[in-house]
């Protein structure tokens, strides 16, 4: 059996184990874009903020490719599939054969379109690339500009503020992390920035940079200018899919796949921030682009390929996060629609700045926002991911002391 993967992340990196497991003698063929060997992406803002040294940033060994006999094409990008031929071609006009192939290709930073984009300093934060050469400026840097309020712009700002430069955060829903918490949380996160001396601007685009050859300024749609030295674009994400031909894959947002992760062409599959499934809380495809699905999607999807059917149920949204003097933990629906199925409990005690909040659909728990009171976050998790009913009183789980036990039936 011939296995082609594109992209050494994390979801293809499982895939390749996975593999290996059950087929030691399949031929391994993982084609990736980035040289760095196998690494943790979502710590390459703890290296920009200097918390992690870049050789904690590793997750599998020098010796990887060569322990799990895997033919490595690293450092070029896969260009073209011909799902009729059954072949990959790289930028470099190599072609690849397969029997089953693996999109795990990630995503790519959402580009903007401004004026002055060739300036110097302006830089995205996906890669552990971009973070080194982000280091490299920051020594001449006092001003920071961050665009975007998601999961990337917030990290790059909270890095640089670590950092001790001047940050302007540049937030369009008015709150950062807004696909993450409900807008209580974000307020609540948004304050906390404040008092550290982030600058908060929102409802404004930048329309055009400027300087000699690095950015010194930024102009926005609401006329004023922004001072800067340096500039991180986070506006969000895009799976990387320039290579997938969407009249042979169905592709919607990421690549659609089924509950074997198989793509709508056969033999053909896909895994992580590549890919769209099944999302158990909101009962519809979504990407759910979260380091903890793209490692049970790999895995799921290399066992799926080496011959071993195994169902996936489903993707979840959630994070952990650390913001100076506060916890965050979220996941599922935690904006649900106005709509009569939805129960919402909320607790909030801003003098303690502790804030819980809880969302049903009929007698299930399918969101969760909880920020300095993330007692039993770990167990809520479970309940929305197992779509368990809960029986008792909602109330009791607004509880810190809640405990799994007390969703059982009393025995007697
Ligand atoms: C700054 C930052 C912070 C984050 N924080 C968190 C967090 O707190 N919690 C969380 O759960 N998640 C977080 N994430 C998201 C998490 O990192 C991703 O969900 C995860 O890395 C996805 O893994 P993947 O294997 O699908 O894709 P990736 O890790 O993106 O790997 C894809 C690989 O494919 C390669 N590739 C792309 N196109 C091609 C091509 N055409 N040919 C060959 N190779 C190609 C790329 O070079 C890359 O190596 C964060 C991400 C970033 C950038």
């Amino acid at each position: 059996m011939q296995y082609v993967i594109i992209g050494n992340g994390v979801a293809g990196t499982h895939a390749a184990e996975s593999i290996r497991r059950l087929d030691p003698h399949g031929v391994i063929t993982l084609i990736a874009a980035e040289e760095d060997a196998p690494y943790c992406r979502p710590m390459i803002s703890m290296l920009l903020e200097g918390s992690a040294a870049a050789a904690q940033l590793p997750i599998r060994g020098p010796d990887f490719y060569d322990a799990l006999k895997i033919d490595a094409v690293i450092g070029k990008r896969v260009r073209a599939i011909d799902v009729a031929a059954r072949t990959v071609t790289t930028d470099a006009g190599r072609r690849f054969a397969f029997d089953r192939l693996l999109i795990a290709s990630g995503a790519d930073p959402r580009p903007i379109k401004a004026r002055g984009l060739h300036l110097e300093n302006l830089f995205f934060m996906r890669t552990a690339a971009q973070v080194r050469a982000m280091l490299r400026a920051l020594p001449a840097c006092r001003r920071a500009l961050v665009l975007g309020g998601g999961l990337v712009g917030f990290k790059a700002a909270y890095a640089l503020l670590r950092r001790g430069l001047a940050v302007t955060l540049l937030i369009r829903s008015g709150h950062p992390l807004s696909m993450q918490v409900d807008p209580q949380a974000g307020a609540m996160i948004l304050a906390s920035l404040q008092e550290q001396g982030l600058t908060v601007r929102v409802q404004a685009e930048v329309t055009a940079f400027e300087g000699q050859t690095t950015v010194r300024s930024a102009h926005l749609s609401d006329g004023s200018t922004v001072p800067c030295d340096l500039v991180v674009i986070g506006k969000g994400v895009l799976p990387a899919l320039d290579f997938v031909p969407r009249e042979a894959i169905a592709v919607d947002l990421g690549v659609v796949v089924d509950q074997y992760l198989e793509t709508s062409a056969a033999g053909i599959f896909a895994a992580g921030d590549a890919a769209e499934a099944h999302d158990i809380a909101r009962k519809t495809r979504w990407v759910n682009a979260i380091w903890p699905e793209a490692v049970t999607q790999g895995r799921l999807a290399g066992m799926n390929m080496a011959g071993r059917p195994t169902p996936y149920r489903g993707s979840l949204g959630r994070n952990v996060i650390r913001i100076f003097d506060l916890d965050v933990m979220s996941g599922g629906l935690v904006n649900p629609p106005p709509d009569a199925r939805y129960t919402v409990l909320q607790h909030h005690n801003p003098g303690r700045r502790r804030y819980r909040k809880l969302v049903f659909r009929y007698d299930r728990l399918v969101g969760m926002v909880l920020v300095n009171a993330i007692e039993q976050g770990g167990v809520l998790l479970s309940l929305i991911q197992g779509e368990i009913p809960i029986r008792i009183r909602r109330e009791a789980l607004m509880a810190p002391t809640f405990n799994f036990r007390q969703l059982l039936p009393a025995t007697v």
